[in-house]
């Protein structure tokens, strides 16, 4: 991002923190100061002011790069929050009590007086719902580089590579292709263990017949993509092959479902209904979907019953799933943008069940 993305960004919170009524916000999630300065660094914290008295401040081992990553911004080398009280002035403090622990409340309210300290949860987190044009370009690439690297692995996935085997190729392959690395840990689970959502990558071995799914994205600018896939080596199961035709029809029926204003839990339901009516309600044991951004998991969740109205720009996944136990599962899973229309989908590599 460059140092206008975060100017831009903190003029936004300061419109919605005069709207909530509050003087300032202590930003302490390491998240949000990325997004709100440019600045990548693992330790700091940023006083955002509604009258435009902002600082950013960092210890010692990250003032270089906050300089040079956020040189718009004043720059305070300082370790905890002992420099809030001077910066904030005669100001009331918001703090973000999703993410401040009781112990720093308790501090800050000592030294500035308890009543001049209030929560202020999730504004940085309501403006990150919408993405901007350089985060749409950021979760583009990521989202064009995760479905590059899924064509190329269908070239050489063959039975007798482990799980982790292929784990490690999805890695090498994110690197070689110019992203920042995985956007989270790869899962591959073959055969019986595709019942198992999360399956860490294992010594099993890939057997002619097993279905295989793979769940991985690459990171890009901060960004993360999130696809999964299921591939069989051989003609599978014709059970196996029903769940796969099952899932791919209701993720396209998931996929359709989004649009502007439409509820978080339309999308769910859009999904599970397809599923539940084929008989596999139980097996479907997740949301249907999250958003995505600088974090893996964002709001909204695309969960049964969520009231949230899907709004242009946002960026979630859909990824309906069937996990039989002792049998199989199958999932897949794109990465999509909600427009005006129809959803631009970010993740373009094919849906439908591979057979290799
Ligand atoms: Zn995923
Ligand atoms: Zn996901």
């Amino acid at each position: 991002m460059t140092g206008t993305s975060g100017a831009r960004r903190r003029a936004a919170l300061r419109a919605r923190l005069a709207d909530a009524g509050l003087d300032a916000l202590l930003v302490t999630h390491l998240t949000n100061v990325r997004y709100l300065t440019g600045f990548t660094g693992s330790a700091g914290a940023l006083l955002v002011t509604v009258d435009d008295g902002d600082v950013l401040a960092t210890d010692g081992r990250y003032t270089e790069q906050a300089a040079a990553e956020a040189p718009d911004l004043p720059l305070r080398s300082a370790r905890g929050l002992d420099w809030v009280a001077d910066a904030l002035g005669d100001r009331r403090l918001g703090v973000d009590s999703d993410h401040l622990a009781w112990d720093a409340v308790r501090d800050l309210q000592l030294r500035l007086g308890a009543e001049r300290v209030v929560a202020a949860p999730g504004h940085p987190e309501a403006l990150r719902l919408v993405k901007d044009d350089a985060e749409v370009a950021a979760l583009r690439r990521a989202c064009a580089i995760t479905a590059a690297v899924w064509r190329n692995l269908l070239g050489w996935l063959r039975p007798g590579l482990s799980e982790r085997d292929v784990g490690r190729r999805v890695r090498d392959a994110v690197e070689d292709a110019g992203a920042d690395g995985l956007a989270f840990d790869t899962i591959v689970a073959a055969g019986p263990n595709g019942a198992r959502p999360h399956h860490r990558p294992g010594e099993r071995r890939l057997a002619p017949g097993d279905c295989v799914t793979v769940d991985f994205g690459a990171m890009v600018d901060g960004y993360r993509a999130d696809m999964t896939r299921t591939v069989a080596l051989g003609e599978p199961d014709p059970a196996l092959r029903r769940l796969a035709d099952l899932v791919v029809e209701a993720q396209a029926a998931g996929v359709a479902a989004i649009a502007a204003g439409v509820t978080a839990g339309d999308v769910d339901a859009a999904c599970r209904d397809r599923i539940a009516a084929a008989g596999h309600g139980d097996h479907f044991v997740h949301p249907t979907g999250h958003g995505v951004g600088l974090d893996i998991h964002e709001a909204p969740i695309l969960r049964a019953g969520a009231r949230a109205t899907l709004r242009p720009r946002m960026a979630v996944t859909v990824e309906p799933g069937v996990y039989v136990p002792g049998f199989g599962g199958v999932r897949v899973e794109d990465t999509v943008l909600v427009t005006g229309g129809r959803a631009d989908v970010l993740t373009d590599a094919p849906r439908e069940l591979v057979v290799l």
